[in-house]
């Protein structure tokens, strides 16, 4: 009796989100400082690993697969990914495949919401160039991001796809294990993978992507029905990430059968019906800076804090938002607390010195997307190193960067009744000695204005009188119609219909 031979497998991976609004585009320089590696060492460092590519070395070294490196590269959400970038990458990709022919399967790890500066569509062309070198009968087998924005030609181009199901995502190593334990089936030939694809005319923002929350909670409770049925191989249920514009982004549901493609459709159907039911649950309720403002001087103490989640510093914005400062500078708030990141503003305040009065622009100065420069004259009543040791010692924050935090040279410049500290390095509201530090009491605060999403809450809810959400500028706002999308076409509750030109089947 002779041995059936190993099988051989190439295991890569290419991920980005990217935010094709944003202004500065994501460079090769950025995916090499944060992870691009490429043959042997994917493998040897990624297994093992909490990724999903981790997942499918492991799940590939179990069942003693001879395994073959790629490159695997990942970079921080960001800008558009630079033509150089994904050339270079998906080349490198390629030729490592090459070199590994010939194969019996390829396991990748993609994002799904990948823009390039010369393609709109890079995950879908990458995967068109693996087909051409592996051929038809090798089958492919892809775990996305469920922030995937996932097109009908992705789907195409692929034999089986597998989403993470939780967000945040805790289950990408398992979904790689899942990847891995499917390839075997379908190398062996026991599977006939057909799936099936519906794109609800819904995008969610990122806000309302929880699955632990609705609307995706109650879809989810439907998938773990569906995934008993014996013919059902994986259900994929993506959110979309709604700040790259494409014509395919949104929501969409992927499922995957055994060889029954009417079951397939019928239960991708059925989920899109059933996330359609729930999009008013998706709808993030915010009030306009000044309306906020106007709510918060009416509450008799403070401290109010006002949520500037567009400006989210933890998802990549400047910190430099000017909207919750103007709309306080026009309602005369006194007790108003803004932390803006602006070195230049700081060495203006360096240059007056202490105790000086100063007229000057703050804010608004990274980009256009965080409102209008806002000319001040203050008093400069702090200066410093900007440094300060975490009160809290149980939050991520501590865990990320330590306990001593530093925002570089910082002043704190006070305006009729509000004071902006000025600092020199972005920093999250994550600590209530960040105001501390340059001698603000939070808690004598009427309101305090934090430019986070849900990172705030640690340190702040503890002393809020109230909470406020705002609706204001900036590049993580969840009013999709802020965006002057040119290629999307499905709007969700937070959008406008006036963007919907063409419903999508
Ligand atoms: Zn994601």
């Amino acid at each position: 009796m002779t041995r059936a031979p190993v099988p051989r497998v190439a295991v890569g991976g290419w991920l980005h989100e990217t935010h094709t609004f944003a202004t500065v585009p994501t460079t090769l320089a950025l995916f090499q400082a944060q992870c691009c590696v490429a043959g042997d060492a994917v493998p040897a460092h990624l297994g093992g690993s909490a990724t999903g590519i981790g997942g499918m070395i492991d799940g590939a070294r179990a069942r003693g697969w001879s395994l073959h490196g790629t490159l695997y590269a990942a970079a921080m959400p960001g800008g558009m990914i630079t033509t150089d970038a994904r050339r270079t990458m998906h080349d490198a990709l390629l030729a490592h495949l090459a070199a590994a022919m010939p194969l019996d399967g390829v396991l990748l790890a993609l994002h799904g919401a990948a823009v390039a500066e010369d393609s709109q569509h890079p995950e879908y062309d990458l995967l068109l160039r693996v087909r051409s070198i592996v051929g038809a009968g090798v089958p492919i087998v892809v775990e996305f991001d469920m922030h995937g924005n996932i097109s009908p030609d992705i789907v195409a181009a692929c034999d089986l796809l597998v989403a993470y199901d939780t967000n945040p995502h805790d289950d990408a190593y398992d979904r790689g294990l899942e990847c891995a334990a499917l390839l075997e089936r379908l190398m062996a030939g026991q599977i006939r993978p057909t799936m099936a694809h519906v794109a609800p005319p819904l995008m969610l923002a990122p806000q309302a992507t929880g699955t632990a929350d609705l609307p995706l909670r109650a879809v989810h409770a439907a998938v773990a029905d569906f995934e008993r049925h014996p013919a059902v191989l994986a259900i994929s249920v993506f959110a979309g990430f709604a700040y790259a514009d494409t014509p395919w982004t949104g929501t969409s549901i992927v499922v995957c059968t055994d060889d029954q493609p009417e079951l397939a459709q019928r239960l991708a159907s059925r989920l899109a019906t059933l996330l359609l039911a729930q999009r008013d649950a998706a709808h993030i309720a915010q009030l306009p800076a000044d309306v906020a403002v106007r709510q918060a001087l009416l509450q008799p103490t403070g401290p109010v804090i006002l949520v500037d989640s567009a400006d989210n510093i933890g998802g990549g914005t400047p910190g430099d938002g000017t909207d919750a400062l103007r709309a306080m500078l026009d309602a005369d708030v006194t007790r108003g607390t803004i932390v803006l990141a602006d070195p230049a503003a700081v060495a203006r305040c360096q240059q007056a010195g202490l105790g000086a009065s100063v007229t000057l622009t703050v804010g608004g100065a990274v980009d256009r997307w965080h409102g209008a420069p806002q000319l001040v004259t203050g008093v400069v009543c702090h200066l410093g190193d900007g440094r300060f040791t975490c009160e809290r010692r149980d939050h991520h924050f501590a865990s990320l960067y330590g306990a001593d935090v530093s925002m570089g040279p910082t002043a704190w410049l006070r305006v009729r009744g509000i004071n902006i500290v000025l600092t020199t390095v972005k920093t999250p509201p994550m600590d209530l000695a960040q105001l501390r530090s340059v001698g603000i009491v939070p808690e004598e605060q009427h309101m305090i204005v934090v430019k986070s999403a849900v990172a705030y809450r640690a340190a702040y809810l503890p002393i809020a009188a109230a909470v406020i959400e705002m609706d204001t500028a900036g590049l993580c706002s969840a009013n999709l119609a802020r965006f002057p999308y040119r290629y999307a076409r499905r709007m969700g509750p937070s959008g406008q219909d006036s963007l919907v030109s063409a419903p999508t089947p």
